[in-house]
């Protein structure tokens, strides 16, 4: 892609970094207060919240480990597949853990009720769902989040992890995606 497409496809800023880097020290304190000093485990789901991640383990004062998931229920362009497929699993035993799952983006809900069950099975102390962005209105199953940065209409978004096709993960900020333009 050159760059005059790449920049064309960014339609608008939605969420400045400023507006994610205050909600971040909201979420943070939530998990904080939580948690009391008590160890967790934070699960991120990859690739979409791994800068998300990023943030929120810096800001979090308990102890806290980190853990790896890969799921993945979008492909190439906007359309969700509907398929949650585990690509790579997390390295610890969960027996033990208060997990805090950290995620970009629920739309569905099928990703995260998916990962919950699964992750239900493994008997954690507690397991409990951070994510960054919430779309209630795409909901095709019931799931709610234990905590959500953003509820964001029902647009495609892209940056701060986010992708379209790879690529916009590396953006600062969230923008909504333009829909794609005759090359
Ligand atoms: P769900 O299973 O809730 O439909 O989808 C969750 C996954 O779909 C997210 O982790 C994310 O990878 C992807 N997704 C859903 N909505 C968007 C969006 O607006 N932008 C991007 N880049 N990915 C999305």
């Amino acid at each position: 892609m050159d760059i005059q497409t790449y920049q064309a496809k960014i339609k608008r800023v939605l969420i400045t970094k400023e507006e994610i880097d205050e909600k971040i020290k909201e979420a943070a304190k939530y998990i904080d207060a939580i948690y009391d000093g008590r160890p967790i485990l934070l699960v991120s789901i990859l690739k979409g919240s791994f800068v998300f991640l990023a943030d929120i383990c810096r800001a979090v004062t308990v102890p806290a480990e980190i853990g790896f998931m890969c799921a993945k229920s979008y492909y190439e362009g906007t359309d969700s597949s509907g398929v949650v497929n585990i690509t790579m699993d997390l390295s610890q035993k969960l027996d033990g853990y208060h997990v805090v799952i950290i995620e970009d983006i629920v739309d569905t809900g099928r990703t995260l009720s998916d990962i919950v069950k699964l992750l239900s099975t493994r008997n954690p102390l507690s397991l409990r769902v951070v994510t960054l962005l919430d779309k209630p209105s795409r909901r095709v199953v019931d799931f709610k989040a234990d905590y959500s940065l953003f509820t964001i209409p029902d647009h495609f978004v892209i940056g701060y992890g986010l992708d379209c096709a790879e690529y916009y993960r590396t953006l600062p900020y969230i923008a909504e995606y333009a829909e794609p333009t005759p090359q």
